[in-house]
């Protein structure tokens, strides 16, 4: 922008002196023009003097000539000359010739003194004497004078003198007789030459040309010329004529052929017929002029060019000029920009250096602090007066030890930093201050000998690793060791053991039916049990003795160290545990009871390895789940033997199936006041190749654990129903549900065509159900259930009395029968506890329209008993043991005698 307009200025300068210069140029040219006129007028004036002058002197020789002419004229009328012939009488005298002599001598100009007579022959002539007889009337003189009527001079044009040679040019003058009539005529003849050799004597113009002529434009004389042509004259048409009429003037002749251009002056001269013309060629007139013309011109040039080149350098040298100031201003304005940008960056640094997490702080090469950041000063409380630059390292590591923020000797650290940073290193180290903190510093050399430091607090770092390092050991939920850390705590413990001796042991344990709260009450619940068992765990053990750890899931490990009698205290704290973990609890307003299942393993009894320990300890717990849950179980050497053959059970039973080993078996049941058959319940057998009958006591966790009780439930209910439409309309079919197959959700549609394709009608079937079903109190057991229920068969809950709160499921449901577990009806007789709730059931039972049936009748005792405490029916190997075909039983002659 600014370059623009100086840009323009730049023109407009160039364009101010370009106009100066025309300007000057223009004034030159009208000078030169002025000068020109001036010079022609000086010419003309000049010419015009001359020729006023030389007019002056030729009417002067003129009027002499004039003069002497008319003496002689009166001298001859005085001799009383009256004709021709008195004329010639009187003029051819010696004497008159003498005459002649004595004027012509009066006459410088005059070469001779002649007079003809009025024939034109010659009378006397002071040229020779006697006078030669020369007829002259072919003179112009004569003829002239003869035509004449005044005794006016008249000048002829020079005529070569025809005796010597010489050109002449004669003044003549007319005699008259008294009647005027011609008598003769007096001439005087003058050297043509005379009138050059006057004009010759005034030469003051170069190239001048005089000219003497005649009004009638007859050149008479012309100077330099001596040349004599006669009969020339001025040119027609020059305004020369026009000029001699008007009595003078100058003219301008163009340049002709022979002849240049001229400027010439004319004056006619009073009295006489003759014309004195004075011309310079333009040349001469404008030598001085053009000289100065072209001096002045070609300064004028020189100056011009000199000014062009002088602009030209100028005009460079001034953009040059801006072209420097523009990048002077750009280099400002960079300067500026940069000087801003500097100023940011400063600001920048500042901020940066007050706002990064690490102290910083710089020292020159004599170890004298040039920059300190505020978060060094904060990081050890140090002061600003103190710790400022200019203070040495010195000064600032005793106020560090003085403030108490250093520990160990200032001199010794001090000097070993500055060797370091001499040897060019860099440092780095790791110092603990007194507040517990921790600081990483590192010293970085600078080129020139200083260096920086920089102080990073990293106790939090620290913190946080040790947090990480914590959470890569303990279980987020609980806080307890995870799998990871319990094995590390495993191993310590073994190296413990081996280096003092002293045993220790691993409990495994989980909750009892966990997974049934997770399911019911969702996993925000689930998991704030897990939490509240991990309290609890906490609370009973006592943390040098113990490592407590969750696997995952409710799975939990517990390890203590037993100095002595290992079996003893591994017994009181697996009684603690149990009895810790089963107070009820309290969770989001729930009520939860829960058990615990526990295996134990000694070391080094049970296991010289840490997973040998974990595994055994588990079998000893798989053992305690098999055998009803809720208690402990050390581990057994046998257990591993268990274990192995219930994998190859396992192996076996994924074969049964599709071999077909497995059989329905059926057991009665009767109505207990009649002893007639009712129903029966469908068994499932396994008929193993080599183990012979399996009980399902022993296959059906395992059926469940492999996920082979859907299919086998499917195949035994089909069993069943294609067997009891083959049995009595009344006898109804009770067949067992696992709570596993309440997993399926197909189990609905799968009892439907079931029903329809063996053509049961469903009145006739009843499901048996445990608590366990219920205890997974999610809506969708309940609603299969009622599905259930709906396709018009009936509910059966198994084993009442065995969970923790049987009567509760029987608001939950409204269940068609109750079956009263086997363990009731065997302490029948011997507990009185047990009678009053199998009498309390039946009233339960009685009141809610169920009908009670007690399994596991042994005895014609508990039968007696039973049938006193009102139970419906009877189920027992006293009156019909599981069989494979049922069908004698409803024709036994019993029943018909009993029917009867
Ligand atoms: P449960 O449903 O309570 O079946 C009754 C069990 O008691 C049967 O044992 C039966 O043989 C036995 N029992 C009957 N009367 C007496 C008696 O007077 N004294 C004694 N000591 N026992 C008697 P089993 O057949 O070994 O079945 C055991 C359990 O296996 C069943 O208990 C049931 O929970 C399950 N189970 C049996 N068959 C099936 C089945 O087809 N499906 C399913 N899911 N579970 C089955
Ligand atoms: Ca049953
Ligand atoms: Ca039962």
């Amino acid at each position: 922008m600014v370059f623009e307009n100086r840009n323009l200025t730049l023109h407009g300068l160039v364009a101010v002196a370009a106009a100066i210069l025309a300007v000057a140029v223009f004034s030159i040219a009208l000078t030169i023009w002025a000068l020109r006129q001036d010079a022609a007028a000086d010419a003309a004036r000049e010419t015009g003097n001359i020729a006023t002058v030389l007019a002056e002197q030729t009417a002067r020789t003129a009027q002499s000539i004039d003069i002497v002419l008319a003496d002689l004229d009166e001298r001859i009328a005085a001799l009383g000359v009256m004709t021709p012939d008195d004329l010639r009488n009187a003029t051819g005298t010696k004497d008159f010739y003498n005459t002649l002599i004595d004027r012509l001598a009066r006459l410088p100009q005059a070469s001779a003194i002649s007079v003809i007579d009025d024939r034109g022959i010659l009378w006397s002539t002071t040229r020779r004497w006697p006078t030669p007889p020369l007829d002259l009337s072919d003179r112009e003189y004569f003829s002239e004078q003869k035509r004449a009527d005044t005794q006016r001079v008249f000048v002829s044009t020079p005529t070569q003198n025809r005796i010597n040679g010489t050109w002449t040019m004669q003044f003549s003058r007319r005699i008259n007789g008294p009647g005027a009539e011609l008598l003769g005529v007096l001439f005087v003849g003058v050297d043509a030459t005379y009138f050059n050799e006057i004009f010759g004597t005034i030469e003051t113009l170069h190239n001048q040309k005089i000219t003497l002529a005649r009004r009638d434009g007859s050149i008479v004389a012309e100077y330099p010329s001596t040349e004599i042509v006669p009969g020339r004259k001025v040119p027609d048409g020059s305004p020369w004529y026009e000029l001699v009429a008007k009595g003078g003037g100058n003219f301008h002749a163009e340049g002709t052929k022979g002849d240049d251009a001229r400027l010439t002056a004319v004056r006619p001269i009073q009295a006489y017929p003759l014309v004195v013309s004075v011309g310079v060629t333009e040349d001469s007139a404008f030598a001085n002029w053009r000289r100065r013309a072209v001096f002045l011109g070609a300064g004028t040039i020189v100056i011009v060019v000199c000014s062009i080149f002088l602009l030209r350098a100028l005009a460079r040298q001034l953009r040059k000029l801006m072209a420097s100031e523009q990048s002077l201003a750009d280099g400002k304005t960079r300067l500026a920009e940069k000087s801003t940008e500097l100023e940011r960056a400063n600001l920048q640094i500042d901020a940066a250096l007050n706002n990064i997490t690490q102290g910083v702080c710089m020292f020159d090469e004599h170890a004298r602090i040039v920059v300190v950041n505020q978060r060094y000063l904060d990081m050890y409380g140090l002061s600003r007066n103190v710790v400022k630059p200019g203070c040495t390292l010195r000064e600032l590591i005793d106020h560090r030890k003085a403030v108490g923020l250093f520990k160990g000797d200032p001199e010794e650290y001090c000097r070993e930093i500055i060797a370091t940073i001499k040897a060019g290193k860099t440092a780095d180290s790791l110092i603990e201050t007194t507040d517990g903190r921790i600081a990483y510093i590192v010293q970085q050399p600078m080129a020139g000998g200083g260096w920086v430091v920089t102080h990073e607090d990293i106790t939090e770092r620290k913190r946080a690793e040790a947090q990480t390092a914590f959470m890569a050991r303990h279980d987020a939920l609980t806080g307890l060791a995870n799998r990871l850390h319990l094995l590390e705590k495993i191993d310590e413990q073994f190296a413990w053991m081996r280096r003092t001796g002293e045993p220790f042991t691993v409990f495994t344990f989980d909750l009892d039916l966990f997974k049934a709260v997770n399911d019911s009450l969702g996993h925000p619940t689930g998991d704030a049990l897990l939490s509240a068992v991990a309290e609890r765990l906490r609370a009973c053990t006592r943390e040098q003795i113990a490592t407590i750890a969750r696997l995952g899931g409710d799975e939990f490990v517990l390890v203590q160290s037993s100095p002595n009698q290992q079996r003893e205290s591994a017994i009181v704290l697996a009684n603690r545990l149990l009895e810790a973990i089963s107070t009820p609890y309290d969770i989001n307003g729930h009520q939860i009871v829960i058990g615990t299942s526990i295996g134990i393993a000694l070391a080094p009894n049970d296991g010289d390895t840490a997973d040998e320990l974990l595994k055994n300890a588990d079998l000893a717990l798989y053992r305690v789940k098999s055998e009803g849950r809720n208690g402990y179980r050390l581990f057994e050497p046998e257990m591993n033997d268990e274990a192995q053959s219930r994998h190859a059970l396992q192996a076996d039973l994924r074969a049964a199936l599709a071999r077909d080993d497995f059989e329905i078996h059926f057991q009665t049941i009767f109505d207990a006041r009649t002893q007639l058959p009712t129903g029966a319940e469908a068994l499932v057998r396994w008929r193993h190749p080599t183990r012979g009958m399996v009980p399902p006591g022993h296959f059906i966790q395992l059926a469940e654990e492999i996920g082979l009780i859907v299919p086998l439930g499917e195949w035994i209910l089909r069993q069943a129903c294609m067997a009891a439409v083959t049995w009595p309309a009344d006898i109804k079919l009770a067949v067992n549900l696992s709570p596993a197959q309440f997993r399926n959700p197909n189990l609905v549609d799968m009892v439907a065509e079931t029903l329809a394709a063996t053509g049961l009608s469903p009145d006739r079937l009843e499901l048996e159900i445990t608590e366990s079903v219920l205890l997974q109190k999610n809506a969708n057991n309940l609603t299969v259930l009622y599905q259930l229920k709906s396709l018009g068969l009936s509910i059966v809950l198994d084993d009442f009395g065995t969970g923790y709160s049987s009567l509760s499921y029987l608001r939950m449901f409204p269940f068609d029968k109750i079956k009263i577990d086997r363990s009731f009806v065997s302490e029948l007789s011997t507990r009185a506890d047990c009678a009053a709730i199998v009498c309390a059931v039946v009233g339960l039972g009685h009141g809610l329209s169920i009908i009670t049936t007690a399994e596991g009748v042994e005895t014609e005792e508990q039968l007696r008993l039973l049938r006193a405490a009102g139970v419906d029916q009877v189920q027992g190997f006293l009156l019909s043991r599981p069989r494979l075909n049922v069908n004698l039983d409803f024709q036994h002659p019993v029943r018909n005698e009993r029917a009867a």
